[in-house]
């Protein structure tokens, strides 16, 4: 973590989607059982609030009291089993030192993180080489049999993994791979990222990703030792790069005032709002 100004991550908080003002948390946390019955049933029986999620889950409250998952002491904060059971209840739950533990993720400086993993690989043996792909060769067959690179020539290999991003330079254009487009569903296909320094100390750290719905879109922001990583999601039909720009820096505030946008156009594949991978990176 302190390698990659890494952040706890235990929710994705959804702010002003149901109205202005209101939030509430979509928690990796795995929903409880009583007597059988899961929370969401005695929720709606004992007459629901409008925090379903606080009502429900305990990580939406600590994300409210903007704690972390461990005690201070670094042991973590047990989840109890479901009443009635001497055995943890469904996969998002891990043991670890013996103990059930509420699932959580992390934040990751991206960078970072991907220059963390190459020590660590190399340091066991991996050998890193940064080129471009001018090309890629295919046997008879078909299959991906080389890539030619602009500094080290030929590279051969038994398993080639296509990391070129939205170029898809393996898959899509060397293998012909189709690529399904999920561009209407949601039809946000463009984004603006900011990275803009902030005293943590001074801010606090939020631990979780938030998503605060706009007019055409939503903006995220990820809390990371140091800065926050934040942008704006929107569809390029209802709103153009600069409305886009102004918008995420009129939200974020004068410490954007220095911060270089980044405009990215994005080749839409399925996916939901605010969540990523195990890992959110800015
Ligand atoms: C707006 C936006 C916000 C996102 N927010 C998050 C988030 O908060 N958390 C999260 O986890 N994920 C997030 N993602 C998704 C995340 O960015 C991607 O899942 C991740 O970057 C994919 O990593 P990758 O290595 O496959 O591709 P990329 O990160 O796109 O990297 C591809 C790399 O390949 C290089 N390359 C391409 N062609 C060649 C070539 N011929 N030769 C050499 N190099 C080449 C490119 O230069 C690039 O460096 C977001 C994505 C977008 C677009």
């Amino acid at each position: 973590m302190p390698a990659c100004n890494a952040t706890y991550k235990l929710a994705v908080r959804f702010e002003n989607w149901r109205k202005p003002g209101h939030h509430f948390y979509y928690p990796f946390e795995q929903m409880r059982s009583v007597d059988g019955l899961p929370l969401t049933d005695w929720w709606l029986k004992n007459g629901r609030t409008d925090r379903f999620d606080t009502d429900c889950f305990v990580m939406a409250n600590i994300c409210d009291a903007e704690r972390s998952p461990r005690h201070l002491s670094g042991t973590m904060l047990p989840q109890p089993y479901d009443e009635g059971t001497e055995e943890p209840q469904g996969l998002t739950m891990s043991e670890h030192q013996g103990k059930t533990q509420f699932p959580y993720a992390y934040h990751f400086e991206a960078a970072l993180l991907a220059k963390f993993l190459t020590t660590y690989t190399v340091e066991r043996g991996a050998k890193h080489i940064i080129d471009d792909v001018k090309d890629v060769k295919l046997d008879e067959r078909g299959w991906i049999s080389s890539v030619v690179t602009a500094e080290h020539g030929e590279l051969t290999g038994d398993l080639f993994i296509d990391c070129t991003g939205f170029r898809g330079g393996l898959l899509n254009k060397a293998l012909q791979e189709p690529f399904i487009s999920f561009q209407n569903t949601p039809p946000n296909d463009s984004a603006v990222a900011l990275q803009v320094p902030q005293d943590m100390e001074a801010r606090g750290i939020r631990p979780c990703t938030t998503a605060t719905a706009q007019d055409a879109g939503w903006i995220w922001t990820i809390p990371l030792y140091g800065r926050i990583g934040t942008g704006y999601v929107y569809a390029g039909d209802y709103l153009s790069a600069d409305e886009a720009e102004r918008t995420l820096r009129e939200f974020v505030g004068p410490s954007a005032a220095d911060a270089e946008a980044n405009h990215i156009k994005m080749r839409v594949a399925a996916t939901a709002p605010g969540s990523t991978t195990a890992w959110g990176s800015a």
